[in-house]
């Protein structure tokens, strides 16, 4: 029998994550009280992820309970701050049972591991559509933002690049991709204990969400600032590394998207401070680039050659040409 608004909420979305001390009202009244710790800024980030535009009609609930909570923490990674809470606004077809608890599974785990409590939400029908918000700590000034990249700064990068737009292509194609590659697509693990470490050394950082090339682009707009990418030290998977020797083609690393790794600037003497304070968070960093003053981002590949390496990012709302 499927179940009412109230008894979804009841069964699904109370006491969900990790049950913390700064939150003085949880679900259930007309809004969630919650208490900023003294001296520290909130961050405040919300991503919606809908039904044939962000995922595919019939993908696994769970693994979408986790990505689209990740995909919001990977925000606050890239400010470096702490996650806390997170509210949900679920848009279904159906009151489905069994999609719900899978969902929330998904959910639930990885607000768990990050200590984040679900603090509210709203819980309504029609076609499939996620949108989570999520509230983190940071505190004043510290906060790694899009403009503060300088000319003769290295370019870093967390993990590898184009293993979830090669998954995607795969499965485009009619194809299953291996284990780790499709996780790589449908759980991607937000790089929150790197945002913290980096949140005292780098100078800017982004999430990679829509590709390189365009999100390396954002701290270029706002910094005012251009970069000059060393094609042959991206982060590559033997799989991606060996897509791109035979088709000649960089628009998985560049422009795919869906990474959510992490993009940073920093003076280039601190290089070997940050690859320390991240030695034991991640399993690789690489330096990719330097900023320069000339605006635009120049791919050079290993015989030194400029490469066009096209538009990047998936924009919503492109205009035809
Ligand atoms: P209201 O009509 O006041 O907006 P709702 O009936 O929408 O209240 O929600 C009742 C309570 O359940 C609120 O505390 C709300 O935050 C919570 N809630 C509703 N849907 C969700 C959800 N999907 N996730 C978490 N909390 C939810
Ligand atoms: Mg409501």
């Amino acid at each position: 029998m499927a179940l009412s608004e109230f008894e979804l909420i009841e069964r699904f979305f109370s006491h969900i994550g990790h049950p913390r001390e700064d939150v003085l009202l949880g679900v259930g009244d007309d809004c969630a009280l919650v208490q900023v710790p003294a001296g520290e800024n909130l961050a405040v980030s919300v991503d919606t992820l809908v039904e044939g535009v962000h995922f595919y009609a019939g993908t696994d609930p769970e693994k979408l309970g986790h990505k689209a909570l990740a995909v919001n923490l990977s925000d606050l990674a890239a400010m470096g701050a702490i996650p806390a809470w997170a509210t949900l606004a679920l848009t279904l077809p159906e009151s489905d049972s069994e999609w719900l608890k899978s969902f929330m599974r998904g959910f639930s785990a990885l607000a768990n591991r990050h200590r984040v409590q679900l603090v509210g939400g709203d819980t309504t029908r029609g076609a499939l559509s996620v949108t989570i918000q999520v509230h983190g700590f940071v505190p004043p000034g510290k906060a790694l933002t899009r403009d503060a990249a300088r000319a003769g700064e290295r370019i870093g990068i967390t993990g590898t690049l184009g293993d979830a737009g090669l998954a995607l292509q795969q499965m485009a194609g009619g194809r299953l991709p291996e284990k780790w590659l499709r996780e790589r697509l449908e759980a991607p693990s937000p790089r929150l204990a790197a945002g913290l470490a980096l949140r005292d050394l780098a100078t800017s950082a982004i999430d990679v969400s829509d590709g390189l090339l365009a999100d390396l682009g954002h701290i270029c707009a706002r910094s005012r600032v251009g970069a000059r990418l060393e094609l042959w030290n991206l982060p590559l998977s033997h799989e991606v590394d060996e897509h791109i020797k035979m088709s000649g083609d960089w628009s998985l690393p560049l422009t795919a998207g869906d990474d959510y790794e992490l993009c940073f600037t920093v003076p280039p003497d601190s290089c070997r401070q940050i690859e320390a304070a991240l030695g034991g968070i991640e399993e690789r960093v690489a330096w990719i680039g330097v900023v320069e003053k000339d605006p635009g981002i120049r791919c050079l590949n290993a015989d030194g050659r400029q490469i066009e390496a096209g538009q990047g990012g998936y924009q919503h709302f492109q205009s035809a040409k």
